[in-house]
């Protein structure tokens, strides 16, 4: 007898919803009727361990009828009784659904993208279907059910007959519309590549028929057609590489594996084979591609990695599986402890995907920290692409994951010639030596150049040369280092000199304050102006207050900030322009002012920043020479 059954309020809307849909993914459909037919194999095959009677060949077979327009999806799983049926397909049980309602009811206007985020389950088939039959027999009955649907106010069910256990589930696909072509998915290919794309990685084998040529006979000489037939064939890889044991899988599947999913074209530098089980049981296989993708540092392109349960694919770019400055890094996580089901809304909340990223943040960070120690040159290579997310990383959030990071950075030393750590620093630091000391330019010649390396050349001390916009402000986050503080060598007092030189410093400051004043007078950009205790044979020099250098004000400019930093002007009262500007002012304030303004322009030039009055600065340099 066949009887006809109201839906339940909530799955009607459900069912409206998928019938109206314009998602554009449609296809998502096949994954969640396999997965469905997967999870009913699991099943049967959990009461098969104690029922040996039960276990079969577990499979999954699609077929497409084009004749009929249908697609049936078939498994030897579960099935269902007729009470299962009216739960299970009647109303809506699954919490996936219930939220994706609740999403939508509190939007009004449905953003239609969230379908697939959601995985409406079942119902999803109504958006490429206009009526689906399911024919079930439960492993726990003895008589069969025919459900069927076009998704409107009702279904029926009926007694059938069926032999074996499982469900086959038929969409019998809607008419083709201008926007729609469902037609398609009754095709080979097109089955083919949703199956491979979506549940390459269910553990049984999905099976649809598939062309096959003839071998060319003697009689098939003249016909231009091949000849062919059709052969069942298993289309999914079923065993995930990140399943396998770890010792199991060669290097060169690994890359292989990466080249083909993540569509590169060289092997990545590195790959990270992480397995988890335990109160949280998962999987991830991570991978450093060797050259950041070619739009890497544009907004399209998002981080994240792919986000599998029990080897179905949920989610592409799931952020919340990397912090952000990891974002080079390429990969999946499969766990089998997240629902299906779960939505990008339920991601940020959900805690096991928190213990996985933070597992997965150390795991990377490790294996960076190993290539430091054992490959160093593949290391830096590395660095030289993706070192800056590193700095980037350590300086955001105020520093939270210093601790993590420190000693994965390299900076250029000024001594060695090469990118050293802050401990390698430190070992090599000269006897009396207190401070890192740091200086921003291009590069070492640059730095080589500047007035304040003097004493330090002198002394032999190391200088980390920062060229990334990014190092100052990072060091700045960094604060100290195993106690040791870093000074930048145009910046604060270096502790350079003696105590007896600076004394005599100090006595000579207090013998010239007048000129003193009057050369600060003339310099009204300048903040002060004051006898250096860093410069040698060098005349003059710029240097910055504490707090704002240089070159976080050139990058804060970039940046449309207005932050100065303080110009301060030094000048070594041990040469022989000092007592020349001395001289000037004592012939007059104009000729003296004069000269403290070249000496100023210079030390700006020195310091990389252009003259406020560049054309003034000309003049008085013409001026000079004409003398
Ligand atoms: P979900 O699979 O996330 O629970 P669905 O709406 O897709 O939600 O399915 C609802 C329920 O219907 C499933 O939980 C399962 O009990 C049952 N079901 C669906 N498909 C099958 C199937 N092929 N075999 C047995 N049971 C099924």
């Amino acid at each position: 007898m066949k009887e006809t059954k109201e839906f339940k309020t909530e799955t009607k809307r459900l069912l409206d919803m998928m019938i109206n849909s314009i998602y554009t993914h449609k296809e998502i459909f096949l994954r969640e009727l396999i997965s469905n037919a997967s999870d009913a194999i699991d099943k049967r095959h959990y009461l098969s361990l104690t029922n040996t009677e039960l276990a079969d060949n577990y499979e999954i077979v699609i077929e497409a009828n084009k004749d009929e327009r249908t697609i049936t999806i078939k498994d030897n799983g579960i099935g269902m009784t007729k009470e299962e049926l009216e739960e299970h397909l009647g109303t809506i049980a699954k919490s996936g659904s219930k939220e994706f309602l609740e999403k939508v009811s509190k939007e009004n206007t449905p953003d239609v993208d969230i379908i697939g985020q959601f995985g409406v389950g079942f119902y999803s088939a109504f958006m490429v279907a206009e009526r689906v039959d399911v024919l079930t027999k439960s492993v726990n009955s003895n008589q069969a059910y025919l459900f069927s649907s076009e998704g409107l106010d009702s279904y029926t069910i009926e007694e059938a007959t069926k032999d074996s256990f499982g469900s086959i589930i038929t969409l019998h696909l809607r008419k083709d519309t201008e926007e729609e072509k469902y037609s398609d998915f009754l095709e080979e290919y097109q089955i083919k590549d949703l199956i491979k794309k979506y549940s390459d990685y269910v553990r049984y084998p999905i099976k649809t028929w598939v062309t096959k040529y003839d071998p060319k006979t003697d009689d098939d000489k003249d016909s231009k057609e091949p000849k062919t037939h059709l052969e069942l064939e298993t289309i999914n890889s079923m065993l995930p590489i990140w399943k396998k044991n770890k010792s199991e899988v060669t290097d060169e599947e690994l890359n292989n594996f990466y080249k083909s999913k993540f569509m590169d074209y060289q092997d990545p530098i590195t790959s990270i084979f992480v397995n988890v089980e335990g109160m949280l049981t998962y999987n991830a296989l991570l991978f450093i591609p060797k050259k950041p993708i070619y739009d890497f540092y544009s907004d399209r392109n998002e981080r994240g990695l792919q986000l599998y349960t029990k080897g179905v694919f949920i989610l592409d770019k799931c952020k919340e599986l990397i912090p952000e400055y990891l974002r080079f890094v390429k990969g999946l996580v499969d766990s089998a402890d997240l629902p299906l089901n779960i939505s990008r809304e339920m991601l940020q909340e959900d805690r096991a995907i928190k213990k996985i990223a933070s597992n997965v943040e150390k795991k990377i960070l490790a294996e960076l920290s190993r290539m430091l120690k054992n490959d160093r040159e593949k290391y830096e290579e590395f660095f030289k692409d993706y070192g800056i997310n590193l700095k980037y990383g350590l300086y955001e959030d105020y520093g939270a994951k210093k601790e993590q990071l420190k000693d994965l950075i390299i900076l250029e030393s000024f001594n060695e010639g090469k990118k050293i750590t802050f401990a390698e620093y430190k070992e090599k630091m000269a006897e009396g030596q207190k401070v890192f000391y740091y200086a921003s330019g291009k590069d070492k010649a640059q730095v080589e150049r500047m007035p304040e390396m003097d004493l330090l050349k002198k002394k032999g001390y190391d200088v980390f040369i920062l060229s990334d916009d990014v190092d100052e402000f990072m060091i700045k986050a960094l604060d100290k280092y195993d106690d040791l503080e870093f000074k930048s060598i145009n910046q604060g007092d270096l502790g350079l000199i003696d105590e007896e030189e600076s004394k005599k410093i100090d006595e000579i400051k207090e013998e010239k304050k007048d000129l003193i004043e009057k050369i600060k007078k003339a310099l009204p950009n300048v903040k002060d102006v004051v006898l250096s205790k860093r410069l040698a044979d060098s005349a003059c020099c710029l240097t910055a207050g504490e707090g704002v250098s240089f070159e976080m004000e050139k990058v804060l400019k970039q940046q449309h900030g207005d932050v100065k930093a303080e110009r301060i002007l030094e000048l070594n009262p041990n040469h022989q322009i000092f007592n020349k500007l001395e001289e000037a002012y004592k012939q007059s304030d104009d000729l003296g002012n004069k000269y403290a303004n070249l000496l100023y322009n210079q030390a700006l030039l020195m310091a990389g920043i252009i003259p406020d009055d560049p054309k003034a600065f000309s003049n008085d340099i013409v001026e000079l020479m004409l003398k």
